[in-house]
């Protein structure tokens, strides 16, 4: 395995020093416990097999069932799948749910296939996997380019492989098939709760409305503009792959989301229609969205957005990571040095994974939860857990968030391991 694994398990010997941990919770973490490659055979339209390679990655399972959503990407490999199921055993630990971590993937570029090839896709890889997920054993959940219809997909060929309805076998699908109130917006919904209650730490008294830039308008990031914006936050800047719009007053993102939602691009939103004459605005890269003097800067799109080669020109004061990863190590530490506080992915992207977790606690109880219910006990969890780790790290002083959130993550799972029993143990101290 290369940089981006060994890049994100290098941060738990620094948090090692913060935490007290066993030797075996250490060994255990460095390896996953199972990771399963298959191959997917489909039917296209036009008559021709392709086969798609998928994978699935049960990372470590000492505090619960594994948990990890399923990525739809072409760039997705065993690595990344490997690195994202660990980082899933660090968050669940992190906002205390009781849940390892895991994840899956697909290589492929699902803009390119149809529904139908979609659907046949996604009932050929639980096929696949079928054996190594369960509501007592890993589940599922949507990432990037998967939603609740293929949740609800995937649980149904779950349901046939079976012989039996098994709901809890897989979160975020739609509330007709038991999906659970709020979970579409609970990423952004928590990493929006974290925001607001660290922000006057971090940012202090604002004398006006606070400046923010979103990188990624997808499920979260969208979520997490319309948010801010709602809260009186002045959100410049927004951008998705094709590219980025700005306007240093602000943009409507009511108006920008609902262009979005109905026509899937984002440039050339405001080129269109009312929403042209709403604000004036200009196109930039997303490279130059990252570099924006705001407040807030919001990277909510894929691994790797800010690397050592750009992360001198963020101006940002504090970073909010809704995407995985967005932040290498080294990117990550410079950060740091220049006092930019970054609120750590296993910490502010948490809200889906809580969520999803609420999902299968109704599952389990056979009894829906209000939308009130989902939002307040995800808030209450959300603001629990950040000041924990706010307060553990000295106002971010002492240590940065995320090797503070690491480091309880680590006595968290390093209890559970240690309660099988330990070398200490097994040396009859
Ligand atoms: P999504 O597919 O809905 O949205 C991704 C967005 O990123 C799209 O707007 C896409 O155009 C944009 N994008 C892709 N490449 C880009 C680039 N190079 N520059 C700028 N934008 C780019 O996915 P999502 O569910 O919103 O997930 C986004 C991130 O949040 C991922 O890192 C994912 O792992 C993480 N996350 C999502 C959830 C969830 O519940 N959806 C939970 C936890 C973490």
């Amino acid at each position: 395995m290369t940089d981006l694994f060994e890049g994100a398990t290098g941060i738990i010997d620094e948090a090692l020093t913060y935490a007290s941990v066993s030797e075996d919770t250490v060994e255990r973490l460095k390896h996953p416990q199972s990771a399963l490659a298959v191959s997917i055979p489909v039917r296209m339209d036009d008559g021709s097999l392709r086969t798609f390679r998928g994978y699935r990655v049960r990372y470590n399972d000492a505090r619960g069932p594994a948990k990890g959503g399923i990525r739809f990407h072409p760039d997705v490999t065993i690595e990344e799948v490997q690195t994202l199921a660990f980082w899933m055993t660090i968050k669940c630990a992190v906002v205390d749910i009781p849940y390892g971590g895991g994840k899956g993937g697909v290589t492929v570029q699902p803009k390119d296939l149809s529904m139908a090839e979609l659907e046949r896709l996604s009932r050929g890889f639980i096929d696949g996997i079928a054996d190594a997920i369960g509501p007592d054993i890993d589940i599922p959940a949507p990432d990037v380019y998967t939603n609740a219809m293929i949740m609800g997909w995937m649980m149904d060929e779950y349901a046939i492989i079976k012989r039996a309805k098994t709901p809890a076998v897989i979160t975020g699908k739609p509330l007709s098939l038991g999906g659970s109130l709020g979970r579409d917006t609970a990423t952004a919904d928590g990493g929006f709760f974290i925001t607001q209650t660290l922000a006057p730490k971090i940012l202090g008294d604002a004398s006006g409305p606070r400046t923010a830039a979103v990188q990624g308008f997808g499920n979260a990031g969208m979520t997490m503009a319309e948010l801010l914006h709602d809260a009186g936050w002045t959100v410049v800047a927004v951008s998705d792959s094709k590219g980025g719009i700005h306007a240093p007053e602000g943009l409507h993102i009511p108006s920008v989301a609902k262009v979005k939602r109905e026509s899937r691009a984002l440039r050339g939103v405001y080129c269109e229609g009312s929403v042209c004459e709403t604000v004036d605005h200009k196109v930039i890269t997303n490279e130059e969205l990252l570099a924006l003097d705001v407040d807030l800067l919001v990277p909510a799109a894929l691994e790797n957005a800010i690397t050592e080669d750009n992360a001198a020109d963020v101006k940002a004061r504090m970073i909010v990571e809704l995407a995985n990863g967005p932040i290498t190590p080294e990117a990550d530490e410079a950060l740091y040095q220049r006092g930019i506080t970054v609120i750590p992915d296993v910490l502010a992207n948490a809200g889906g994974v809580t969520v999803s977790y609420f999902e299968w606690v109704q599952n389990r109880q056979g009894y829906a939860w209000t939308a009130q219910q989902v939002r307040d006990r995800l808030q209450d969890r959300m603001v629990e857990q950040a000041m924990g780790v706010w307060e553990r790290s000295g106002g971010g002083h002492n240590m940065s968030l995320r090797v503070t959130a690491y480091a309880l993550a680590l006595e968290r799972i390093g209890a559970a391991v240690d309660a099988t029993g330990h070398k200490e143990t097994f040396q009859g101290r």
